[in-house]
């Protein structure tokens, strides 16, 4: 009878937590964009391939603290042309995918972070993309929610009602302060699942390398874009 009992626990406990060791991990994508031959901005001695993977590496671990599975497109210091960095994030049944870039501008007063959502591909423009296919209204909508959801995340105080649905440039309109951009961008353009590329800083500023220079700020900044991914997917 005792035995009875504890067989009839224990299958009870199995009942309870099979759905949850049977379900997957949702997936992010993060590509560290540049590398290898290609180091991307340089500006002074900051070279952005590598602040972009120092990035990605912390983003994983976020990520992973907020229980995601994550997949990198590039893990080292690697050349991969674009085309084929699209293919390793478009078949990795991804819920998103993050671009990390650095940014850098000539008066070095702008700062970061910074995101960039793709528009809705026009008429016109259709078969310059025949491999991927165009982007969507839909998938528009939805890379334009994942940005906001990860700019909330980060506290900008934008007024997020005023983002355009139309081509073009959205957010705080195209000024040193606006922080979430409508803009057509070449690592997002054949991405099939919601995607956003993250600037976390602008290389040209001294006090964002200052900044991020600490592994600490480079870590908070990563916790917080994971817990807008997390939003975003409801997590
Ligand atoms: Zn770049």
């Amino acid at each position: 009878m005792r035995v009875l009992s504890k067989l009839k626990i224990f299958l009870l406990a199995v009942l309870i937590f099979l759905p949850a060791l049977g379900r997957a991990k949702a997936v992010i994508v993060l590509d560290a964009a540049h590398g290898g031959s290609d180091p991307g901005l340089k500006y002074g001695s900051e070279v952005e391939k590598e602040w972009n993977l120092r990035f990605a590496l912390a983003l994983e671990k976020a990520l992973e603290e907020e229980g995601f599975e994550v997949v990198q497109v590039r893990h080292k210091d690697e050349t991969i042309p674009l085309d084929k960095r699209a293919e390793r994030a478009n078949t990795a049944q991804a819920s998103a995918i993050l671009v990390i870039h650095a940014d850098g501008e000539w008066a070095g007063e702008r700062s970061g972070p910074m995101i960039i959502v793709e528009p809705p591909t026009q008429g016109g423009e259709s078969t310059e993309i025949p491999r991927w296919g165009v982007i969507t209204p839909y998938q528009y909508r939805m890379s334009l929610k994942l940005g906001r959801d990860i700019a909330q995340a980060l506290g900008f105080g934008m007024e997020l009602s005023s983002l355009s649905d139309s081509r073009g440039t959205a957010g705080e309109a195209l000024n040193d302060t606006a922080r979430l951009y409508c803009l057509p961008h070449q690592g997002l353009r054949y991405l099939a699942p919601p995607a956003v590329v993250i600037t976390p800083l602008f290389l040209s500023n001294p006090s964002d390398v200052k900044r991020f220079s600490a592994d600490q700020a480079a870590a908070d900044f990563a916790a917080q874009v994971a817990r807008g991914v997390a939003n975003f997917l409801q997590y």
